[in-house]
């Protein structure tokens, strides 16, 4: 589905990413892990179209796209904070990117009409963001985000915000939506217990190098360096 192909990435003097390469297939959840500063989200907005790389491709669905702004990827992304927009209630939030599409209004009413079903949103439509929980507004994030019907999702620490409660049920719940949408899924987290619980597969990311990239098993029980049995082995 998308393959990154030698990408480099320097901030003035700090290299953050080096030369990565690293593949996605279709329908895949894949889990992005390694501590702060690693080059996780900067490989994430490289990957949605946000940065430029220094060097290599990003080739998605055989097309080179690394040229391409990020309306012309069928990729979508969901930041940390969920950037809902404030003065828009719920409905407004998901219509947003589709009209900026061209796409019609009665087809936009039919999209949001089925996510919201979809995802339990319907009774939240006429809301603003402030009037809703971290979980609610999580949920309408990633409506927002599954709108344009994305090859990829891009999901950079959404659950940062959430308590360990509601952080478990949003889990299950993401968890439950990618299998149900067959959508390829490149989660974000530094945490491990997470990353081993909801992903088919864990990349490990270390000061811009990939250390490794396995199931959650290879990387538990057969860790390919030092860091990675650090890293994974420390649930606490
Ligand atoms: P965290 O878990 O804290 O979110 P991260 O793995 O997402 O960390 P990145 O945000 O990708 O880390 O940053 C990687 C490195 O690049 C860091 O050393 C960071 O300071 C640096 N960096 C990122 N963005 C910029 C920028 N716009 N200007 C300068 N340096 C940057
Ligand atoms: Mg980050």
């Amino acid at each position: 589905l998308v393959r990154l192909e030698g990408i480099s990435k320097s901030f003035g003097k700090a290299v953050a990413l080096h030369e990565m390469d690293l593949t996605i297939s279709p329908g895949e959840f894949v889990t992005f892990l390694g501590p702060s500063g690693c080059g996780k989200s900067t490989t994430l907005r490289i990957l949605g179209g946000f940065e430029k790389p220094d060097t290599g491709r990003i080739i998605l669905s055989g097309e080179d796209v690394t040229a391409l702004p990020p309306e012309r990827r069928h990729i979508n992304m969901v930041f940390q904070d969920y950037a809902l927009f404030p003065h828009m209630t719920v409905a407004q939030n998901m219509s947003f990117g589709l009209e900026l599409k061209g796409m019609s209004k009665s087809a936009i009413k039919a999209r949001l009409d089925e996510l919201m079903a979809f995802l339990e949103l319907t009774p939240f439509a006429d809301r603003y963001p402030s009037q809703l929980s971290g979980g609610q507004r999580q949920r309408v994030a990633l409506a927002r985000a599954l709108a344009p019907d994305p090859d990829l999702l891009l999901l950079d620490e959404p659950l940062g915000a959430l308590d360990a409660k509601l952080r478990h049920q949003v889990q299950l719940e993401l968890k439950s939506i990618q299998r149900r949408t067959h959508k390829a899924f490149f989660f974000v987290t530094h945490d491990q217990e997470e990353a081993l619980t909801m992903s088919d597969r864990i990349v490990v990311m270390n000061a811009g190098r990939i250390e490794q990239d396995g199931t959650p098993e290879d990387l538990y029980f057969r860790p390919a360096s030092r860091f990675v049995a650090e890293f994974v082995g420390d649930t606490n």
